[in-house]
């Protein structure tokens, strides 16, 4: 891990995320690691840990949060929302990280909207999985492959 630089670190970062509204109890997080611990992206990117996101929010690494792809991956799925002891409501401490991404110019304000897209076509094309995987047919398997290909066009 790098170096921790005092000099580089914003003492307020926290505080301007805890005055948004969904994010007051954001210091509150005792580094548990429920969130992490039930969360299906952790599960499968081992990058990706709520826990050490709000560590270097509390710490006031404010270039490393907001210039992080990390922030992009959830998907908002309120596990770790339902499960926290503390009530910290971490998927929109999320949200409010990714509109300060974008209003420092980290990003482009067309991903939040386009992040949204990718997330309605995941859920889709799980749906349409979860068809084919019950009831395998040819026509669920092209409609599933023309799905993907549009995607990637
Ligand atoms: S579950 Fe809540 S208290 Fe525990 S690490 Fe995650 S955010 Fe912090
Ligand atoms: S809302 Fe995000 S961080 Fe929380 S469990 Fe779901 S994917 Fe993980």
């Amino acid at each position: 891990m790098e170096e921790i630089k005092l000099s580089d670190l914003d003492s307020k970062f926290k505080y301007e995320i805890a005055s948004q509204p969904g994010a007051e109890n954001f210091k509150r997080c005792f580094a548990c690691g429920t969130c992490t611990a039930s969360c299906p992206v952790a599960e499968v990117n081992e990058d990706y840990d709520p826990r050490k996101i709000i560590r270097m929010a509390v710490l006031g690494m404010r270039k490393e949060v907001l210039s992080s792809d990390i922030i992009w991956m959830c998907q908002r799925c309120y596990t770790c929302y339902a499960r926290c002891p503390q009530n910290v409501k971490f998927a929109d401490v999320m949200e409010i990280l990714r509109e300060m991404a974008v209003k420092e110019g980290y990003i482009l304000k067309e991903r939040l909207s386009e992040i949204e897209e990718l997330d309605k076509f995941t859920q889709d094309l799980r749906c349409n999985m979860v068809k084919y995987l019950l009831k395998p047919t040819k026509r669920q398997c092209n409609r599933i492959k023309s799905m993907v290909n549009r995607r990637l066009k």
